[in-house]
């Protein structure tokens, strides 16, 4: 039987296994508080994707075009109660942050002529011969450069922490969806890693010989098999449990974890089944056993153009 594996899994368990356990075999689902660095994000993503969608249809849009759009994907999920990471920062900075990022990128970008194959493309890679793993994932965007005659998985960071280069290699997302690229068109061909620190207005590129993506496809195979004989599930303590959802349940922290109810067969089949969000890229537990807070009812905005006349300073990059 086929597993499915996603990075975002792989990489909860080198994190810390217990934060593993904790998510991925006792279901226990936290609900974490939607933060407008999200919003951001995903907003800023979708106007992107939609801005290559149509210079692949063979229109360039203005950049009045792609901040309109990114209003109105902003729109659909800001609400007033969203977490603010940031307390010096409002509402109207994070948007015109995000306006910034895509005045710039557009400014440093057009015409846009990569020669873009495909937005949002889903990841589909088998890393055994016998198809018994699979790994699951989505790249924001896929060019076959003509200049440079190589393929670029381009990757979009809105946050304001950004890697160096050395960290970067090691990073194996983008490599493991390299190799999934090189299976579809051609083993041999040129694969460019570009990621996009939109808040640093840097891009930084890597590239990975066919002898690196080897190792690594082997070393994940073997990741995925002590994943699947681990008995024990030892904490991990490190800077990341300051962004943990487990945290307050962490018996490394002195906190005390749910009592794990007893499995129901019928129900443990329901909870196997997993879905991805074509949106968050993250795995979607169909059913949950335990979560840990209770989801606030939130507000939605109801009149996007109340919404709309809320951000004025969108204007500032719209010409007459
Ligand atoms: S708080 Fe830290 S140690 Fe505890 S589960 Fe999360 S990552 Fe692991």
């Amino acid at each position: 039987m086929t597993k499915i594996y996603s990075y975002t899994k792989l990489a909860s368990f080198e994190h810390c296994p217990l934060k593993y356990k904790f998510r991925y075999i006792d279901w226990i689902i936290p609900t974490v508080e939607k933060s407008i660095e999200s919003v951001l994000g995903k907003a800023v993503h979708s106007a992107l994707e939609w801005l290559y969608i149509r210079v692949k249809q063979g229109y360039i849009p203005t950049i009045d075009e792609v901040i309109i759009e990114y209003s109105k994907e902003w729109q659909e999920d800001f609400n007033e109660n969203l977490v603010i990471n940031n307390p010096k920062l409002t509402p109207i900075d994070y948007f015109n942050k995000g306006i910034e990022f895509l005045a710039t990128y557009y400014t440093q970008n057009k015409p846009f002529d990569e020669n873009t194959l495909e937005t949002e493309k889903k990841i589909i890679l088998y890393l055994d011969e016998n198809k018994e793993y699979k790994l699951q994932g989505f790249v924001d965007r896929l060019a076959y450069n003509l200049k440079t005659k190589e393929y670029e998985i381009h990757d979009y960071k809105t946050a304001n922490s950004i890697p160096t280069k050395q960290e970067l290699e090691q990073n194996k997302q983008l490599a493991l969806y390299s190799i999934a690229i090189k299976k579809e068109f051609g083993e041999n061909k040129r694969v460019t890693l570009i990621w996009h620190f939109l808040a640093h207005n840097k891009k930084i590129e890597i590239k990975k010989t066919n002898q690196e993506l080897e190792k690594l496809k082997k070393e994940t195979i073997e990741l995925i098999k002590k994943i699947e004989s681990a008995t024990e599930f030892p904490h991990q303590k490190s800077r990341l449990c300051n962004w943990c959802e487990y945290l307050s349940i962490c018996p490394a922290w002195g906190n005390t974890p749910p009592i794990k109810q007893e499995k129901n067969p019928a129900k443990d089949t329901a909870t196997s089944k997993k879905e991805i969000s074509p949106t968050t890229k993250q795995e979607i537990p169909i059913k949950k056993e335990i979560t840990l807070t209770t989801k606030q009812d939130k507000p939605d905005i109801k009149d996007k153009q109340e919404s709309l006349d809320k951000y004025p300073t969108t204007k500032k990059y719209i010409k007459d």
